[in-house]
């Protein structure tokens, strides 16, 4: 779990932050390039190990000055995450993008990766970061569990620090009421019981203001001046600002869903090979994964099942094992066989929720694949 806090640097430390993250942008460009030239050149490839040994010479050298010993090893882990990913990715016949260059307008985060070694939480409630001193903090929550890392973040012009710790379950009390839930059509999500979660219109409501200041952007042309930097901060503030509407509204309806049920089914959007049906819903599909995301942590934090079922077909069957095929336009599901009518979303997350309990026979045997943490 994670814990994020804003956190009030000084002038002078927040130019000190912003002078650790260009240096940690560069050595991140100088391991991603090492790598590249070794192989181009004698076709070595490189580890992480290669490169965490040659920090402690780069460091006395002076041609490294980030603050933290640690935090150069994380730098150097993130690059080797990168081409692990990549050669995965290759390895699974995808098509991957080659690990990229950095910009250091982008690079926003440092991660102290053993909690106490270079960065921590003082008692009187401040952040002490190496190099930077007392930082101020708004722990607007307490810390439960044990801190493991912290990074350091700068987002829209604001700093963050993120705690992530290691806690025990709190487990809820016991529920035994279950419930299916599917990607809605034209809704965020639809439960068995008959709810649609509406799409939350926040994108729509501050479409009008992303347009407006990205104009301002584009009126102020000197773009090494203050007020293009100013206008650009104005945009990554209305694009945070959504970005945290977004996840507000999921960190609230997983709660919901946690609190209330002991066994929550929903659909594995990430199963290969969807059928042609289900391309429609794909739209959703990255706000549907934090969804996701956050409801597995927090129903495994609860106690609660969750389980995720292949997807396919759940629109085209009824709860009675009949099929019912249905185009994308059809919005109503009537089952000729059993007499149900419901939107078709909500039978399907009854579809959804079946899967996981019984078995079905037949040709839409859906694939059950457990929550594993
Ligand atoms: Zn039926």
């Amino acid at each position: 779990m994670a814990y994020k806090y804003r956190i009030y640097p000084t002038g002078p430390q927040a130019e000190f932050l912003s002078g650790e993250l260009r240096e940690a942008c560069s050595l991140y460009n100088a391991a991603k390039q090492e790598r590249d030239d070794a192989w181009k050149t004698c076709r070595k490839s490189i580890n992480y190990y290669d490169q965490a040994n040659q920090l402690k010479a780069m460091r006395a050298d002076g041609c490294l000055t980030l603050s933290n010993f640690s935090c150069c090893q994380d730098v150097l882990r993130r690059v080797d995450k990168t081409y692990q990913a990549f050669y995965a990715r290759l390895k699974h016949g995808d098509k991957p993008g080659f690990p990229r260059y950095r910009s250091a307008r982008r690079y926003d985060s440092i991660t102290f990766p053993s909690y106490g070694d270079g960065c921590r939480l003082l008692d009187n409630g401040k952040l002490r970061v190496q190099g930077a001193g007392q930082i101020k903090v708004k722990l607007h929550r307490p810390v439960e569990g044990i801190v493991k890392t912290v990074t350091v973040k700068r987002e829209a012009g604001r700093w963050f620090a993120i705690l992530s710790v290691e806690r025990d379950a709190a487990p809820l009390p016991a529920s035994d009421r279950a419930i299916g839930i599917d990607v809605g059509l034209n809704s965020f999500a639809a439960l068995s019981d008959g709810t649609e979660v509406p799409n939350p219109r926040y994108y729509r409501t501050a479409e009008g203001r992303f347009r407006c200041a990205q104009r301002k952007v584009a009126r102020r042309r000197n773009k090494k001046s203050n007020r293009h930097r100013k206008a650009v901060r104005l945009l990554q503030r209305a694009h945070a600002h959504v970005r945290h509407q977004r996840a507000d509204f999921q960190h609230k309806l997983s709660h919901q869903l946690v609190k209330k049920y002991g066994l929550i089914v929903v659909v594995d959007l990430n199963v290969k090979g969807l059928s042609g049906g289900m391309l429609a819903k794909s739209v959703h599909d990255a706000g549907w994964n934090s969804f996701i995301q956050k409801l597995s942590y927090k129903a495994e934090c609860a106690g609660r099942v969750l389980v995720k079922v292949d997807p396919c077909g759940t629109s085209q069957t009824c709860v009675c094992g009949a099929s019912v095929p249905k185009t994308l336009a059809d919005r109503w599901h009537d089952c000729p066989a059993c007499g149900l009518s419901a939107g078709r979303d909500v039978v399907s997350a009854q579809v959804i929720l079946q899967r996981a309990g019984t078995r079905p026979s037949g040709a839409n045997v859906g694939v059950i694949v457990p929550y594993v943490a």
